[in-house]
């Protein structure tokens, strides 16, 4: 079977040289362990910060190492009570064609309820941080402005739905016209900023005539430094991420933020999804039922073939996925 394996650790923007295709023998389960067919593999931007070695809230990868992320696959040997071959599961597995497994390691997905995929996307870990960050920290009242940067991927594009759930003006912030339209035609933002080609602080004053009360932060550097002077009082900052910041090497540097939030008394938060663990099943049941009533709507660009897992990975800093970026790796 095919791997894939941290070989360096990337400076910069990664390159296929900081990954090694390897091959190995498909394993066997003992008592209690599973084999898991590999179907689909999600990409996400956070993986490129496990490839330092820098603290943070999860271990960085080790270099040669099968690199791992979330992965819903299919029982293809089972020794454990628990799985019968052929049942969907969910885990955080290697980027391989098989993984063997503790029974601990994976949960089981129902298809029947949804499609498999969607595990990994609005009902999975991204939809739930725009639920918890959104809800629990940027707080939107019926009215309230909101604005959200990279609003045409995963974890935005759900975030300006619940948004509008809540009644408010929302506004997404987004690098190309195609997602400028899905924006506003397809998930019914009341307004959409292509930060490529327009001024933001100019599209932003026209876009938020009442100012912003909630900034749901996913990119950081310019677009955010162009949000700060429109916040309004109690205005609420979800830090969800930084991806301009990624590859850069050097410090990323802007203006100062502390006098705006002070003038405004504004709070800025960071958070991860993890934070909300006690918390996912409400979460889970909320997204589920607006799904079921037709109230979010979500994307997933699917790129076929486990060769293509790291080309994958890299287009999500381009921008070239709309909604969740995935990897189809075998069928069902
Ligand atoms: P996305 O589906 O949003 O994919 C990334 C998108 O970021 C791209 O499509 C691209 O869209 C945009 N982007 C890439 N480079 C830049 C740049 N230099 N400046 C501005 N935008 C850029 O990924 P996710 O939804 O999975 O993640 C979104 C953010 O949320 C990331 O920062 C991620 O790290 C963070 N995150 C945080 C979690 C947490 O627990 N705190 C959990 C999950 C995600 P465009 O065409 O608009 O540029």
């Amino acid at each position: 079977q095919k791997q894939i394996k941290l070989k360096k650790r990337p400076l910069g923007t990664p390159v296929m040289e900081d990954f090694e295709f390897t091959e190995a023998s498909v394993p066997s389960p003992s008592e209690g362990e599973v084999l898991v067919k590999t179907l689909y593999i999600s990409v996400d931007p956070y993986l490129r910060g496990r490839m330092q070695n820098t603290k943070s809230y999860v271990a960085p990868f080790e270099l040669n190492e099968v690199i791992t992320s979330g992965v819903v696959g299919q029982i293809a040997e089972s020794k454990s009570e628990h799985f019968s071959k052929g049942d969907y599961v969910i885990g955080m597995l290697g980027w391989q064609e098989y993984t063997l497994a503790k029974e601990k390691e994976v949960r089981k997905i129902d298809p029947n309820l949804a499609p498999v995929t969607a595990y990994l996307s609005i009902l999975g870990l991204t939809g739930l941080t725009a639920y918890f960050g959104l809800l629990d920290i940027g707080q939107p009242k019926e009215g309230e402005t909101v604005v959200v940067s990279g609003a045409a991927g995963a974890v935005g594009s759900a975030v300006g739905q619940i948004a509008k759930i809540k009644g408010a003006h929302v506004v997404g912030i987004a690098g190309s016209e195609e997602k400028i339209r899905y924006l506003t035609d397809e998930l019914g933002f009341d307004e959409a900023i292509n930060y490529k080609t327009e001024d933001v602080p100019a599209a932003l004053k026209k876009a938020c005539p009442n100012g912003i009360d909630v900034y749901f932060d996913n990119v950081g550097g310019e677009i955010s430094d162009a949000v700060f002077p429109l916040l309004n009082r109690q205005a609420r900052i979800p830090v969800c991420g930084a991806i301009s910041a990624y590859n850069k090497v050097e410090a990323d540097v802007g203006p100062r933020v502390q006098t705006a939030l002070i003038k405004t008394s504004s709070l800025m938060k960071g958070f991860t999804v993890g934070d909300y663990s006690s918390r996912f099943k409400e979460g889970a049941a909320d997204l589920g039922r607006w799904l079921q009533e037709g109230k979010l709507k979500y994307e997933e660009t699917i790129t076929e073939g486990f060769d293509q897992t790291i080309d994958a990975f890299l287009d999500l800093f381009k921008g070239a996925n709309l909604g969740k970026q995935l990897v189809k790796v075998a069928g069902e």
